[in-house]
């Protein structure tokens, strides 16, 4: 094999055995080096060997100061006078841990005149090599959710509450979702949408401050964007679906609610 020459060789060379560990189960943030470019790297000596790491199921992510990046996403963000020009202020934002380890930013896909905004949590895997949310598993229930009720790529805009995949496919953080919430802040405004589909816990919490789906699902909820009151369902996450397919039918209900809606907006 090639020694890798460059700075961008050894980047990816480095995300190829990211992805390599990722799929072995094993957590990345916790033992992987650091790509050169990175602010936060770990020395070496102060990693723990795999075998020393206690509890491999349950990973704790490490605890990493974000409050500088906070200040940073929402001064960059509010400057962004379009979409296109978040998308380029995100791409080259060091999200330390989470653009670290991801190999894309994970935008949108649908119509930006959408009057429907949707809006999951992080990105898996196929949205990081793709780039695109809900592109999995989850995000092909996802589609036929809304195709359940008439809508489609066109009548939809779709993204999530962070735009990178967190390392090892765990959750973001609440240090990473408040140093994200500039970004999907910005990103409402200049969408504008008439109504909020939130989809699963994390966004429903990143976004409202409110916890459990199993209780907020099928209930209304407003959001201000940009001084707007906006309706927002949120509903339950189609990963959680696959797993409850028995909780389907409160799905449809909400789905119904939201067709249900659009005809007042
Ligand atoms: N789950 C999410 O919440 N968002 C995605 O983009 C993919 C899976």
């Amino acid at each position: 094999m090639n020694e890798p020459s460059t700075e961008q060789d050894l980047k990816a060379a480095l995300q190829a055995s990211h992805a390599w560990w990722d799929d072995m189960g094993v957590d990345i943030a916790a033992v992987a080096p650091t790509p050169p470019s990175a602010s936060k790297s770990t020395a070496k000596s102060e990693r723990k060997p795999l075998a020393k790491q206690k509890n491999r199921s349950a990973p704790k992510p490490p605890e990493i100061d974000t409050s500088k990046q906070l200040e940073k996403a929402a001064e960059q963000a509010k400057a962004a006078p379009t979409l296109e020009a978040l998308k380029t202020i995100i791409e080259g934002f060091d999200a330390g841990v989470l653009s670290d380890h991801a190999r894309n930013i994970v935008f949108a896909r649908g119509n930006p005149s959408a009057d429907i905004m949707v809006i999951g949590e992080a990105p898996g895997r196929q949205e990081d090599e793709s780039g695109k949310p809900f592109v999995g598993p989850a995000g092909q229930l996802l589609d036929k959710m809304f195709a359940a009720i008439d809508l489609n790529e066109d009548s939809l805009y779709i993204t999530n509450v962070c735009n990178w995949r967190p390392p090892g496919n765990r959750n973001p953080t609440e240090a990473e979702l408040a140093m994200c919430a500039p970004f999907i802040s910005r990103h409402m405004e200049l969408i504008a949408p008439k109504l909020v589909v939130i989809v699963g816990g994390i966004s429903l919490q990143a976004l409202t401050g409110k916890t459990g789906t199993m209780k907020t699902r099928g209930r209304w909820q407003e959001l201000n964007i940009g001084g707007e009151q906006v309706p927002a369902m949120p509903l339950y996450h189609p990963a959680f679906l696959l797993r409850r397919p028995e909780l389907k039918k409160d799905a449809w209900r909400d789905l119904l609610a939201i067709k249900a809606r659009l005809e007042d907006v």
